[in-house]
């Protein structure tokens, strides 16, 4: 039998007894001089890193893209310079609003995060399972995390607050009407689309820029749970999309996605009718078709969980020449905030942990910093410019000049912004079965709700589509307020916000009173 492996310390030095700690007797008490006991405890005290704000409970897996149809015309970036041509990649998906230990079958976007590893560097596309986001302007980001966290005093969740927060914010009505419909709560990760949801850019090799937006559409279909059978499962099962991804990986059965882009010409943007740049809007399909660039192929589990997924650090500031950002503000927002978050959650020096690492040569000038675990360039030049031979500049992934124009000032996000169109299209697209488990899916969740901030959505729903408001308003019991509704459908938000305020309803508008009406 071969001889096993010699149990140490993280130093290296031998361990004679890993079952007794160092005791003055039998009975003890402990000898502060037990450096292994002390040593064992105090990683195991550090053994978590703090859990992503949002997108906490997340499962990924290793894969592989390959290029099927030539793009080339409009990009240089090397992923997609022929057809064919093989890249890694890893993928993270995740639920939003969970802590770590929450259960997977909950109704909730989906995270969808792919690092690709190519030989420009690590492109990332860090998007979700919607076309579309509940905010366009990066200011109510937080905000609006916040209505879907722990409530600060009761620390439950509260359904007064998402309702209160997204009634009185309409461009969010779009991104609601997914999540509350049949997609909201996939079966498994292998079952949901992909979308960058954000605009970016193409650049050819002419240096002519394309505005872009990525589709990943699942082999797997669309697979679904009702709420009903989702509180089955979670009853069973917290982590059923982690287990399905992880058992099919394992069993050979990889799962794929058609990896598609819609593409807009640069000077399109001026004239198109919708402002290609909100991340509350989609691109019909028949303005700009979907068109194929590769499959991507999950087909390597991780070896460690913690090394491979919770150590992974995805950010949309990762981009690579011919693949670059729009002027989209949450996009823009998010280029600082991810990258500024690893720092915080695993250390300034997280782009050379194992699952951040470029598959190509790194030079930066970057040295020290926690956790240098790299060699820090040894005993290189740390300046530049230097005349010692050290990394130059490369002009040649320099992109064109992009015009920007206009007064700088805080532009009303929601001025002359049409929030109604397409949620109702989406509504419209929907079957009678998918309508209806849309207006069951909201009535549960607005269960509790103040009366007033039901009525000040339904306006909302009412102005995407009259059939849409009737709907909801049956499961809720509210059909006395239609006409209420289809008046107040006529004011400006201003004024519907007036008229349902706490004051006009004579409300106590506090958390506690919110809570004891849930509670009646
Ligand atoms: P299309 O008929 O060309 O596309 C409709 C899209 O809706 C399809 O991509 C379909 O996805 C998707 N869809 C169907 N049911 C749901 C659902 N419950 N939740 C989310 N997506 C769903 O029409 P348009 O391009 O004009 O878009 C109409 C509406 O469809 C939009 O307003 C938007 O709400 C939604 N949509 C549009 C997308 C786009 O990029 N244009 C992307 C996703 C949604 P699939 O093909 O996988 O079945």
């Amino acid at each position: 039998m071969a001889e096993r492996k010699k149990l140490t310390t993280a130093h290296g030095a031998p361990i004679g007894d890993n079952q007794n700690s160092l005791t003055a007797g039998p009975r003890g008490p402990l000898l502060m001089q037990d450096y292994q006991l002390l040593e064992k405890m105090a990683t195991f005290n550090r053994e978590r890193v703090p859990e992503r704000v949002v997108h906490a409970k997340g499962s990924g897996a290793y894969g592989t893209f390959t290029v099927t149809n030539d793009v080339t015309r409009y990009t240089k970036a090397g992923i997609f310079s022929e057809v064919g041509k093989q890249t890694d990649c890893l993928l993270r998906f995740s639920t939003v609003a969970g802590e770590r230990g929450a259960a997977d079958a909950e109704r909730d976007v989906r995270g969808f995060a792919v690092k690709f590893y190519t030989e420009d560097g690590n492109w990332d596309m860090v998007g979700n399972n919607t076309p579309v986001f509940f905010v366009r302007d990066p200011y109510k980001f937080g905000d609006f995390i916040h209505t879907q966290k722990r409530d600060p005093k009761t620390n439950m969740r509260s359904s007064t607050a998402m309702w209160d927060f997204w009634s009185l914010s309409p461009e969010s009505l779009h991104q609601v009407t997914i999540l509350m419909s049949d997609r909201g709560l996939p079966q498994g990760y292998r079952f949901v689309n992909g979308y960058s949801s954000h605009t970016y850019s193409f650049i050819n090799a002419d240096n002519e820029r394309f505005w872009i937006k990525f589709h990943f559409k699942t082999m797997q279909g669309i697979k679904t749970w009702t709420n009903a059978q989702a509180a089955e499962i979670v009853g069973q099962d917290r982590e059923s999309s982690q287990r399905d991804l992880f058992d099919a990986i394992g069993r050979g059965d990889y799962p794929q996605w058609r990896v598609c882009v819609q593409v807009m010409p640069e000077e399109d943007a001026e004239t198109y009718s919708i402002n290609p740049f909100d991340l509350t809007k989609v691109w019909p399909h028949g303005d700009y078709p979907l068109i194929e660039v590769g499959i991507m192929e999950l087909n390597r589990n991780p070896e460690n969980y913690f090394a491979d997924i919770e150590q992974a650090a995805f950010e949309p500031s990762n981009i690579v020449p011919g693949i670059s950002f729009s002027p989209d503000k949450m996009l823009q927002a998010r280029i600082m905030s991810y990258a500024d978050a690893h720092r915080y959650r695993i250390g300034v020096n997280y782009a050379a942990l194992p699952a951040n690492q470029p598959q190509c040569p790194v030079h930066t000038y970057h040295r020290d910093g926690n956790l240098r675990s790299d060699g820090n360039s040894g005993g290189a030049v740390n300046y530049e410019p230097n005349s010692m031979g050290g990394p130059v500049e490369d002009s040649r992934s320099l992109e064109p000049p992009l015009k920007v124009s206009g007064d700088a000032d805080r532009y009303d996000h929601r001025d002359g912004n049409d929030d109604y169109t397409q949620p109702g299209n989406l509504f419209r697209l929907m079957n009678s079965d998918q309508k209806e488990q849309l207006f069951s899916n909201i009535a549960e969740a607005m269960d509790g709700v103040p009366e007033r901030i039901q009525t000040r959505q339904l306006v909302h729903f009412y102005k995407a589509d009259p059939d849409y408001a009737c709907g909801v308003a049956g499961k809720l019991n509210l059909t006395h307020v239609s006409e209420q509704v289809a008046t107040l459908a006529d004011l400006s938000l201003a004024d519907l916000i007036v008229k349902t305020s706490a004051e006009a309803y004579s409300e106590v508008a506090t958390p506690e009173a919110s809570l004891a009406k849930a509670a009646d």
